[in-house]
């Protein structure tokens, strides 16, 4: 008799795990959206330019009730004081990435990032069952927009469509499956290109991606792509190549004009995802580059099969140097900037050697500085613009980027001002995600969890290959 209730009982909680992934029952408890009240805090609501002092930010239900200087806190809420030096912010949104790991998604969370949108080759796990977990508090995680990749080849491995009947029937499958946006990828048919787009129109599922190369940027984005999913696509389907045998050769700047006038024709926003081009630029050739990238700090918190799969990737085995692209990439961002084309950050993390998630949005916004942008401009990127970007493309979604009355209370508190300097976001004093509120001692014991599970299965593999001599 006992033995059989016993029996049950672990068929039950293997049947638990499985259903929830496993880890889920393992994950730190998710908070509820409690009433919270952050009292004299530094707000910077980045809708436009300026900084609200000595605030109070009511959050309630998921959303921000209020913002004053003097309002009235709700008798029970949770107070966040802030104690006149902390800034409050939006969230941070990484736009360009693949991370579908829940390990993954708990250290975008822990690193302030309260949005991804995930590019292509996501788990169906994820897709279908991750996100909703995530959506409806059973697990704790960024807001995550997902893209199906669809391709004319399978070269680069993503899902194929041959032709027009084939590129009806993938929007018809992305819808299905909730998939957010879909991705079109170098080698699309120009025929399935078209079919995609407007099948996808019907279906209210914006297209988003790569050049391709059949077809070319001009036409993708007068047939109403949506988004460029990184600067670099204009290399290889827009600026003419210069001339000589560098195939790597920087386009002339004057060629910058013309791209910015075809972004600003069609109000397409832009993957600035700076630091994805400079890491694969640092790595070309060098394969103890990649050797240093998982020997970094923040390599301590790389899921194992990426520390097999980075020195296995193809970069660090080419010839020449990305060096001139590279710059040439920072000088077409700052123009981009300017001419006030919408530009989102992005990372490409972590399939590219060198780009932790979480780590590398910080890293972008770096960049985004260091090639020209101010700190307030770099900010955006991450925050205003996605927002509206995907206020613009997903219709009737809670506003999200901007500490406004009515939108998502995705927040960010740190201790100095991101204005002074923007490596104050990447630890977080708190981080507020769709109403839960995630204290610092949370956000580190995610971290320290994280840390700890990737060394022990380090010293173990080392265990077994000690035994095994
Ligand atoms: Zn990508």
């Amino acid at each position: 008799m006992i033995h059989s209730l016993l029996f049950i009982r672990l068929v039950c909680l293997c049947c638990l795990a499985f259903l929830s992934g496993g880890a889920f029952a393992q994950s730190p408890a998710v908070p509820p959206k409690d009433t919270t009240a952050f009292v004299r805090v530094n707000v910077l609501p980045m809708d436009r330019e300026r900084v609200l002092r000595d605030q109070v930010v009511l959050v309630e239900d998921g959303h921000i009730a209020a913002i004053g200087r003097a309002l009235a806190v709700p008798e029970g809420a949770r107070i966040v004081d802030g104690e006149g030096s902390a800034w409050l912010l939006p969230g941070l949104a990484d736009m360009h990435n693949h991370v579908d790991g829940l390990q993954d998604l708990d250290l975008q969370l822990a690193l302030g990032i309260t949005t991804t949108l995930h590019m292509g080759e996501a788990r169906n796990s994820f897709v279908g069952r991750t996100r909703a977990a995530i959506a409806n508090g059973e697990r704790a995680g960024p807001r995550a927009f997902v893209a199906l990749a669809v391709d004319g080849s399978p070269r680069y491995g993503h899902l194929v469509v041959a032709d027009v009947d084939d590129a009806r029937a993938a929007v018809r499958v992305a819808r299905s499956n909730g998939y957010d946006f879909i991705k079109v990828y170098n080698n699309l048919p120009a025929d399935a290109f078209s079919a995609l787009l407007q099948e996808a129109r019907v279906h209210g599922i914006p297209v988003v991606g790569h050049g391709v190369a059949d077809v070319g940027l001009e036409r993708q984005l007068e047939s109403g792509q949506a988004l460029v999913a990184h600067a670099e696509e204009f290399f290889y389907t827009f600026f003419p190549q210069p001339a000589g045998d560098d195939p790597n050769a920087a386009p002339d700047d004057r060629e910058i004009e013309a791209a910015i006038g075809l972004l600003r024709r069609h109000g397409t926003a832009v993957v600035a995802d700076l630091v994805t081009y400079e890491t694969i630029a640092r790595q070309w050739g060098r394969p103890d580059v990649v050797d240093a990238f998982l020997r970094a700090p923040e390599s301590r918190y790389l899921h194992p099969a990426l520390r097999v799969s980075w020195p296995l990737q193809g970069y660090a085995r080419r010839s020449g140097s990305l060096q001139a692209r590279a710059g040439f990439l920072r000088r077409f961002v700052k123009a981009m900037d300017e001419a006030g084309v919408p530009l989102l950050s992005g990372t490409d993390a972590p399939d590219i050697p060198g780009l932790v998630p979480g780590f590398a949005l910080h890293r972008n916004l770096a960049a985004l500085v260091e090639a020209g942008l101010s700190p307030h401009a770099a900010l955006a990127t991450a925050t205003r613009v996605p927002g509206d970007f995907i206020r613009r493309t997903r219709p009737g979604l809670p506003a999200f980027g901007v500490v406004a009355e009515g939108a998502r209370a995705d927040l960010l508190l740190v201790a100095d001002d991101p204005l002074a300097d923007l490596s104050t976001l990447a630890s977080p004093m708190g981080v507020m995600a769709d109403g839960r509120w995630y204290p610092r001692a949370d956000l580190e014991a995610r971290r320290d969890k994280i840390r700890a599970a990737y060394a022990q299965a380090a010293s173990t593999a080392l265990d077994a290959s000690a035994a095994d001599r």
